[in-house]
């Protein structure tokens, strides 16, 4: 019997659909391999990697429109990472350097993200991934992804920043890596979205605004910019533009929030644990802490779906909606950088709750009655 050669893509009849890279057009391998210079990592790193970074820089007309003055105004859609938030950059980075050490198993307090995150990171290196949540306060696709990824779910009956103390004694106390974004691994790979953004512009943005919850990623941003500013990649430096949820703005009540509310879970923090460093990024760019409703935050939600086709989490949407609410602030002809923090799809509950749409229902499947519910 001869064995057929298996069909060479050009030979295929349907070539016009098979994508023959280019030699100039390298496949993306991660952010370690491509960011490898700037990060604290070596020959001997194990690279713990699901391919994240490199997420999409997307220009929204609409929202450019309503800010006006020529400000050109981009979202940086991190949700468009593996596990659908910007934590598997601060991941890749946290569990490889947890695996280099030699760490069995990982722990982490979560609004969510993290937990998803840390699970499939760990789960992927070998590891036991513990991850304990705020009960009742996580969304849907979060703890489904979580469970799924394989980790060891432990609900408190407390907040998140309950939660953050008990695994901070846990990692002291027995033999498990603390993977919050107090571990500075996680800002190390955090700051690679803040090169992927002037590696894309050419330059630094004029502003960057951002969600801010346990305040590691604006700190990781400013880092990312900083570096490559001190290497000459960009000529100057964002205002860095910090949005908490009104009913968890620590910063602008200027002391820690006991009771933290607001329905974006992923920023239901009342006592940042990057406290510090945030504040050392806003002062250091001339920036500002602002606090969004939760209303604005779903109006911007809501706008971003419906408008330019970004479907975000509530808690990503806050960046939008800082930046419409001081738009005046904004020089004309800047160009702005809001960033997408997490994948709309992770909390379906909220989206189907305040969608300014309902499915209509109850319709028999005939030409004339579907026609008609449709207004022809
Ligand atoms: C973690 C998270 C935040 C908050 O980031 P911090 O680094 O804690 O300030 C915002 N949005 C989403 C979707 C997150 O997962």
């Amino acid at each position: 019997m001869t064995v057929q050669p298996l069909t060479s893509p050009s030979s295929v009849s349907h070539a016009a659909t098979v994508i023959t890279p280019s030699s100039d057009v390298k496949p993306w391998a991660g952010l370690i391999e491509t960011y490898r210079p700037y990060l604290p990592v070596s020959e001997k790193t194990p690279v713990v990697t699901l391919l994240e970074g490199n997420t999409p820089l997307i220009p929204v007309p609409y929202i450019s429109q309503q800010v006006g003055k020529g400000v050109k105004v981009f979202v940086k859609y991190d949700g468009l990472n593996p596990t659908g938030s910007f934590k598997d950059r601060g991941m890749t980075m946290a569990i490889s350097k947890a695996k280099e050490d030699g760490a069995k198993a990982v722990i982490c307090a979560s609004t969510g993200n993290t937990s998803a995150a840390a699970a499939a990171y760990a789960r992927r290196a070998g590891m036991r991934a513990f991850v304990i949540i705020p009960d009742g306060y996580v969304a849907l696709g979060k703890l489904a992804q979580a469970l799924l990824y394989g980790a060891e779910v432990i609900a408190v009956e407390g907040n998140f920043d309950d939660a953050l103390t008990v695994v901070k004694q846990m990692a002291e106390n027995y033999p498990v890596t603390l993977v919050n974004s107090v571990n500075p691994y996680r800002l190390e790979g955090q700051k690679t979205a803040a090169f992927e953004v002037v590696d894309v512009l050419g330059n630094a943005p004029d502003w960057l605004c951002i969600p801010v919850g346990n305040a590691g990623n604006i700190s990781a941003y400013w880092m990312g910019f900083c570096q490559y500013h001190s290497l000459g990649k960009t000529d100057k430096l964002p205002k860095m533009m910090g949005f908490q949820a009104a009913g968890a703005a620590p910063f602008i009540a200027g002391q820690p929030v006991a009771k933290p509310e607001t329905l974006a879970t992923a920023i239901r923090i009342g006592n940042p644990a990057n406290w510090d460093k945030a504040w050392g990024a806003k002062d250091a760019s001339q920036g500002e802490f602002n606090a969004v409703t939760d209303e604005e935050i779903l109006k911007a939600y809501r706008l971003l779906a419906a408008h330019e086709g970004v479907f975000c989490e509530p808690a990503s949407a806050a960046s939008v909606a800082g930046l419409l609410k001081v738009k005046e602030q904004v020089p004309a002809e800047s160009t702005v950088v809001c960033v997408l923090t997490g994948n709309g799809l992770k909390d379906p509950d909220c989206a189907i709750e305040h969608s300014n749409n309902q499915v209509i229902s109850g319709i028999q499947p005939e030409l004339s009655k579907v026609a008609q519910v449709m207004g022809f």
